[in-house]
């Protein structure tokens, strides 16, 4: 079986056999020790070179860098302790382990090699099963090293707020020491509890497309009901498979593991290979973390985002406040007129609105305004900037809009408030606006202020016309 997670430095993929092919280097003066060392290893799956001396050993290191070095203590010229301490003097090559092999075996000797920065020390002639055995365990040792200063480096990268950036560097560093061929994170909706995609390397699948009923809805749900990761290795006709949009992943395994912030869980990282998944104790603790570090960084980042957009939404309407209204119109106003376009302002006031909190009360009031809100965004744009204004008035604002098509949204908006029923818990009310629109080509006007008073001006001439109407303003700025 294929081990798919997660990957360590220089080939250490392990052959059919399910042995190790880590690269170890072999440094010895004599060469029927060279010989009868690389069998042994070479049997048991390892690559290996050979070095005579210290010098080719360090040039063969310099060159192909092994994953660990045997190596003699006593050779003429450059000895074993010397070559260590190069070894480990050198960044580049401080995390090659180095076991010492020697005839010596006083235990003074034994200190000095370790105290050279080597990591283990073994004594001819050789107990090849101690040899093999002490092999593998720093190779598991070197591994684990390796795996934390990926995480370390990870985490260090990830530990900012903004959103975008913790993205961007999930997208860049999560492959490179977790070989899943595909990951995706999605993140519970406040508003309506499904789960969106935040991110994901799944090609030709636009992120939109993965939310809603994913291949992964069943999977995702268990992670996120129980907190705990859920782990198929042939996901194809599992009990998590939905088969909804399945193409290419036919056999592959998948992984979900909980993003959690103290006990809630908040989304899910999902693991998915072409390979039936086989994972070991240490892939799966490098998973959770890895996912420990995602969900710090996520929580931070999403509340600030949260706080973000609280900063700048009317909590009743839904809609902008007067605050971030003021911030984008003079923004707007300025992009409209460095680049020659229009830019339009509808002024929207519910008439007679007195009449309803006087009759009904306020909370009917209330009512009413949060639905006159969602009327609204129904007929605008994206880009379109719909915004409280103050009590019972609205301000559109209309990028790349001119006074005639400004004018067609403002009747369409004022026939549907017209002919709508909204509603209430006392019953069905009817009532109407009234709006005045400006257009910034009008003539003399200068800044966003003017546009908004003009605009302003325009709606309190619909309201001395009888009220329920349209006025676009005409009037130069000041003079009204
Ligand atoms: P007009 O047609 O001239 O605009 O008449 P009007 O009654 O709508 O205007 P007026 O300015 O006299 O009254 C505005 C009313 O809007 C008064 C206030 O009670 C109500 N209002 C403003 N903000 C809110 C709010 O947040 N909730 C509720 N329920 N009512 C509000
Ligand atoms: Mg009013
Ligand atoms: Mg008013």
């Amino acid at each position: 079986m294929e081990p798919v997670l997660p990957v360590y430095p220089h080939n250490s993929r392990k052959s059919g056999n399910g042995m190790s092919k880590h690269h170890i280097l072999i440094v010895d003066d004599e060469e029927d020790i060279r010989l009868t060392l690389e069998a042994t290893l070479q049997a048991e799956g390892y690559k290996t070179s050979l070095a005579a001396s210290g010098e080719d050993a360090l040039n063969e290191i310099r060159e192909n860098r092994p994953n660990l070095v045997l190596l003699d203590v006593m050779m003429p010229d450059l000895d074993g302790y010397e070559v260590c301490r190069r070894i480990k003097a050198d960044n580049e090559t401080r995390n090659i382990a180095v076991v010492f092999a020697s005839a010596m075996k006083k235990t003074q000797h034994k200190i000095e090699g370790l105290d050279m920065g080597a990591d283990d020390y073994i004594t001819k002639p050789f107990n090849m099963p101690e040899l093999l055995a002490k092999l593998r365990a720093l190779f598991r040792i070197q591994e684990s090293q390796w795996r934390l200063e990926k995480l370390l480096d990870f985490a260090h990268t990830i530990n900012i707020i903004e959103l975008s950036a913790i993205t961007s560097t999930i997208s860049s560093k999560l492959k490179g020491f977790i070989t899943a061929d595909r990951f995706s994170i999605f993140i519970k909706d406040d508003d309506t509890g499904s789960l969106k995609a935040l991110v994901h390397n799944h090609e030709g699948v636009v992120l939109d497309e993965m939310t809603g009923e994913s291949p992964y809805s069943r999977i995702m749900t268990k992670a996120m009901e129980t907190g705990k990761r859920v782990m198929v290795s042939n996901f194809t006709g599992s009990e998590y498979d939905t088969g909804a949009g399945r193409v290419k992943y036919e056999d592959g395994f998948a992984l979900c593991v909980p993003l959690t912030a103290g006990s809630e869980t908040f989304g899910v990282l999902n693991l998915n290979g072409n390979n039936r998944g086989f994972f070991t104790q240490p892939d799966f603790t490098t998973i959770e973390l890895t996912a420990e570090i995602i969900s710090a960084a996520l929580n931070i980042a999403l509340r600030v985002k949260q706080l973000k957009t609280l900063a700048v939404t009317d909590g009743l309407t839904k809609l902008y406040n007067h605050k971030h209204f003021h911030e984008v119109i003079q923004m707007e106003f300025e992009r409209a007129a460095r680049y020659k376009q229009p830019l339009s302002l509808l002024m929207i006031d519910i008439d007679h609105f007195k009449n309803v909190n006087d009759s009904y009360g306020h909370l009917v009031g209330d009512d009413i305004l949060s639905k006159l809100s969602t009327l609204f965004m129904g007929h605008i744009r994206k880009t379109d900037i719909a915004s409280r204004y103050g009590g019972e008035e609205f301000a559109i604002l209309l990028p790349q809009t001119s006074g005639d098509k400004a004018l067609v949204l403002a009747k369409r908006i004022r026939e549907d408030v017209e002919r709508t029923l909204f509603d209430t818990e006392i019953g069905n009310l009817k009532l109407t606006v009234s709006i005045g629109v400006c257009d910034s080509m009008q003539s003399g006007l200068e800044t966003a202020i003017d546009l908004i008073n003009n605009a302003d001006d325009a709606l309190y001439q619909a309201k001395d016309a009888g009220r329920n109407q349209i006025k676009i303003s005409a009037t130069e700025p000041g003079t009204a």
